[in-house]
């Protein structure tokens, strides 16, 4: 099974993926995970990409694309992948297609996350993320520097969650990304969930769609 999730920063795909990938025994792949480790590390890819997420634009395709092509081919996500920021446009979501298509798969559903634009502002710019496990928190649930308490790992602001950088990136999903919508509506894929409320409102609200929808054959 293949799920994309679509949505703003901020809508909380990544919570959600992960919530969907570990009840459904599927690999989560989130690309801004991925480049963010790599800035850490310094390398090669890290190098490439740094400029690019930290000023919230997006990454060239082709970047994108390798690393995503290179995880999918993983053992670890032989039985399937929940897409956390990918794909970001339309040729990306091409791109991902012929790719399945080569292995005689397809995406299964696009889980598109909606939040109202003043929330997602208000929740971006309050939010701190563990360098280690990448787990997003809430402003009161932590401060920068203190253990993430999923792994211990430290708690920090992405350089990317400031203001101006969330109001470009905010930008760059309305005229990017928030085509895909479209894109997948008309292949009769998209499923449509409210993302406000609490994480756990959000998660239930996927998984039921997800289990009609199997219960519909789909
Ligand atoms: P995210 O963690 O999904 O908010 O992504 C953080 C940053 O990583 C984005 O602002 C982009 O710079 C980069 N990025 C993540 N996913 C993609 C993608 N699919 N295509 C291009 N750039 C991406």
């Amino acid at each position: 099974m293949y799920i994309v999730f679509l949505g703003a920063p901020g809508a909380g795909k990544g919570t959600q993926a992960v919530n969907v990938a570990r009840e459904m025994d599927l690999t989560a792949i989130a690309t801004g995970d991925l480049f963010r480790q790599a800035v850490e590390r310094g390398d090669e890819l890290g190098r490439q990409v740094k400029e690019y997420v930290e000023n919230g634009a997006l990454v060239p395709d082709e970047i994108t694309a390798q690393v995503v092509l290179e995880r999918m081919s993983s053992p670890g996500c032989r039985k399937g992948v929940v897409f956390d920021g990918f794909p970001r446009n339309l040729k990306q979501a091409e791109v991902l297609d012929t790719a399945l298509d080569k292995k005689g798969k397809r995406i299964d559903w696009v889980v598109y996350i909606k939040v109202a634009e003043q929330e997602l502002i208000r929740r971006l710019s309050g939010r701190l993320v563990c360098r280690q496990c990448q787990a997003p928190y809430g402003g009161q649930d932590g401060q920068v520097g203190s253990a993430c308490p999923k792994c211990g790992g430290q708690l920090y602001q992405r350089p990317d969650d400031n203001i101006e950088t969330v109001k470009s990136r905010l930008e760059v999903y309305f005229n990017k990304t928030a085509p895909l919508i479209e894109y997948y509506r008309r292949q009769g894929k998209l499923l449509e969930i409210d993302g406000e409320g609490s994480v756990d409102e959000v998660t239930q609200r996927i998984s039921r769609t997800l289990r009609q929808q199997a219960g519909c054959g789909g």
